[in-house]
């Protein structure tokens, strides 16, 4: 029986996942497709009880039901519990587990960005949705010290910083509001800046003005494109990288727990760069480019 894997989330017409996977279980001889399930959230309780089925190996959960899945699930790893947001689930006979493998994708980014230099301890973070509290649990456990959040509604800022409460206590972990000035004035202070808002995902917006961004930053946009945001830090001097490394990674990481495989990372990397350059955009905020879906179920709704 061909066993499926579905990618829930709203809209998810273009997938970069669904070619990054399928090619990874047709690599490694897997009778498994890649579903992609355009799910309203009010079909999202149905939507889980439908995985506990024998032929799911499992599934991806992305915006913006990365959240909203977790009371749905039957056990959650660590990442997940702590971060209160579930991207991956696999199954357990009929019980399921959420996972959340973005955090150590950002952890493989971040490692990558810094590179040979000393760990740095102090962080801004652009956003407040599920790929910032990936985010600011991987600092947070990679030993950060101070991490600064902003975010355009300043409440969902807060309660990431609550949610965040007792595993950020040792250290200075708070929500600022979106003002250009404080923001130039903390990211005096910090050597790393990370975008995890989808400002920049469907055109040429940046978060931040060029002139506020100082040649020593460290910058990580989570989108997976060569952004305004990264163009005008690579012109002021700043080390830059894209999402591309997250998105590889969560994605081998969600390939293994599904399969019990090692991920072929050439072959799912080749894919998503093939797919990319397609125009194929990823459905972690997916902006509604031209592509081509793999085994595509849902509509094309843009958010
Ligand atoms: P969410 O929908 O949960 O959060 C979106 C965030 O962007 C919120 O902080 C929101 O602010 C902010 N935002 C959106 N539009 C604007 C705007 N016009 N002005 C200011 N702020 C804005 O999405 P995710 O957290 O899941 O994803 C965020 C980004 O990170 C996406 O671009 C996604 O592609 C990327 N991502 C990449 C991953 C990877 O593997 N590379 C993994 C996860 C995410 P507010 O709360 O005020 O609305």
């Amino acid at each position: 029986m061909t066993k499926r894997v579905v990618l829930i989330g709203h809209p998810v017409a273009h997938s970069l996942s669904g070619a990054m996977q399928q090619a990874a279980f047709d690599h490694a001889g897997i009778d498994a497709r890649y579903e992609l399930w355009d799910r309203a959230s009010i079909d999202i309780p149905d939507t889980v009880t439908e995985l506990r089925g024998d032929e799911f190996l499992g599934a991806n959960v992305t915006i913006p039901h990365k959240e909203r899945v977790v009371p749905l699930v039957d056990r959650l790893t660590d990442e997940a519990h702590a971060t209160g947001a579930v991207n991956t689930i696999t199954r357990e006979g009929r019980r399921l587990v959420g996972h959340n493998t973005d955090v150590g994708g950002f952890k493989v980014a971040l490692d990558e960005l810094v590179g040979r230099q000393k760990m740095p301890r102090h962080a801004v973070v652009l956003g407040a949705g599920g790929g910032a509290r990936a985010v600011v649990y991987g600092l947070i456990r990679e030993g950060f010290q101070r991490i600064i959040v902003f975010n355009r509604h300043l409440h969902r800022a807060e309660s990431l910083v609550k949610h965040f409460g007792r595993s950020a206590a040792h250290m200075d972990l708070k929500a600022m509001p979106w003002h250009e000035s404080i923001i130039e004035s903390e990211l005096a202070k910090t050597k790393v800046l990370v975008n995890a808002t989808s400002i920049g995902l469907t055109d040429d917006a940046t978060p931040v003005p060029a002139e506020i961004l100082g040649a020593d930053l460290l910058v990580l946009d989570l989108i997976y494109s060569r952004t305004r945001l990264l163009q005008d830090a690579a012109q002021a001097g700043c080390t830059v990288a894209d999402g591309g490394e997250m998105l590889l990674h969560q994605g081998a990481a969600a390939f293994t727990l599904w399969t019990g495989q090692p991920a072929p990372l050439d072959v799912m990397r080749a894919a998503l760069e093939e797919a990319h350059a397609k125009g194929v955009v990823s459905a972690e905020g997916e902006g509604g480019a031209a592509g081509t879906g793999t085994g595509e179920t849902g509509s094309s709704a843009p958010a």
